[in-house]
């Protein structure tokens, strides 16, 4: 395990009231034709982790610009601790920024980058050079300061982006796809940093990628976004377990998505008529379309002994490939083609193609959506 070298506690000195609620409401963009956010209402509270998440082009970015104010919004209001700002440049919008390329001056050294954000916000000079100091010590970069950029990784670059974003003890931090350009230890590591900081500053984050597992790993809440609309917001286990529409489901993941019919609902719990898989208990969410799906997960479909009640079904082995720490089984089922996952440990060995099983769910793990697609 790599120790983290962002120390997290309370900015000394400041006593700071949480803060840094932010607020959307009905808030566009359009740039001529093309309808970038399309009246989107989002709030992140004081000391929230919020990420959006979408795929390119799903209007995360233009968000993030119209937040930070270098963008001008053509719809609706941002609020920052109940303050409308639509009227205020970037800098007195007291949000620290850090984007995908971190933009940092490459002819000043680490420290002069850091320090730039205070001389921007007329914080006198004896007082900038200590603060930006105790920034980078903040994110490990203590010894670096008269490095350059370019004299520094990608990842200490990062830090120092950060380090400028927070000097300046901001109401939130907006962060757009920081570790894209960093390898997936990297990533990780800074994933785990970064969530560090943030607790230990209580500091709200309104966090952007299109990476699920990085928005699974970070966020308090996150925010589905797809052509410039949010489709489903929620904590991270809720819309991995119960999404919406059969597109929320396919983008946080591997996912058996099984046509069915409704028989009955009863408020959190429907029962459905799977065609060749039988009938089935599930979880309910209240989505209204026309076409129904159930979802349920690859790691929450098992192999049983033999279902005689509760969901379930014979099924037939097509193929089993070892990933490492998982195995992905593809199995034919009641005319479906199915996958299974399991942990490599809990894997039963000896199972052969065309050999015939069972296998079942917890109602709790299968999610009535929408089929959109
Ligand atoms: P994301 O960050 O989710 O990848 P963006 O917010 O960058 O998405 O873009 C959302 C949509 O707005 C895209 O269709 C993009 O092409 C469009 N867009 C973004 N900036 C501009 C611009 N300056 N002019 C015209 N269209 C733009
Ligand atoms: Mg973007």
């Amino acid at each position: 395990m790599t120790a983290s070298v962002i120390s997290a506690g309370p900015i000394p000195g400041t006593g700071r009231a949480a803060q840094g609620a932010i607020e959307l409401r009905q808030v566009s963009k359009h740039y001529g034709d093309v309808v970038a956010v399309d009246e989107l209402d989002l709030t992140v509270q004081p000391g929230e982790f919020v990420t959006l998440l979408g795929p390119s082009g799903s209007g995360k970015t233009t968000t993030m610009m119209m937040v930070a104010g270098f963008e001008e919004h053509t719809g609706g209001a941002i609020l920052i601790d109940g303050k409308p700002v639509d009227t205020l440049p970037p800098r007195d919008r007291n949000l620290g920024v850090v984007f995908q390329n971190y933009a940092l001056f490459p002819h000043m050294s680490a420290l002069e980058n850091v320090e730039f954000a205070l001389r921007m916000r007329k914080v006198p000079r004896a007082e900038r050079r200590q603060r930006a100091e105790e920034a980078l010590d903040r994110v490990g970069l203590g010894k670096m300061g008269g490095r350059k950029p370019r004299q520094l990784s990608g990842g200490q670059q990062q830090r120092v982006a950060l380090a400028r974003a927070l000097v300046f003890n901001p109401a939130a931090l907006l962060l757009d796809e920081p570790m894209a350009a960093l390898d997936k230890r990297l990533r990780e590591q800074m994933q785990e940093e970064i969530k560090t900081l943030q607790k230990g500053l209580g500091i709200s984050v309104l966090f952007v990628t299109h990476d699920q597992d990085e928005a699974m790993a970070m966020s308090d809440r996150i925010v589905v976004m797809r052509d410039g609309k949010i489709v489903q917001s929620g904590p991270p286990e809720e819309v991995y377990n119960h999404p919406m529409t059969d597109w929320v489901a396919s983008f946080l993941g591997d996912t058996n998505l099984i046509p069915c019919t409704i028989v009955e609902r009863n408020g959190e719990e429907a029962v459905v008529d799977l065609g060749g898989l039988g009938m089935a208990k599930v979880r309910d969410r209240g989505a209204n379309g026309e076409n129904y799906a159930v979802s349920i997960r690859p790691e929450h479909l098992k192999f049983r002994t033999r279902v005689s009640a509760g969901n379930g079904c014979a099924a037939t082995l097509v193929s089993s490939t070892n990933l490492g720490a998982t195995v992905r089984h593809r199995l034919t089922a009641g005319g479906h083609d199915l996958q299974l996952r399991e942990l490599s440990s809990d894997s039963v060995a000896g199972i052969r193609p065309d050999e015939e099983l069972w296998v079942g769910w917890d109602a709790d793990k299968a999610q009535l959506l929408v089929l959109e697609s």
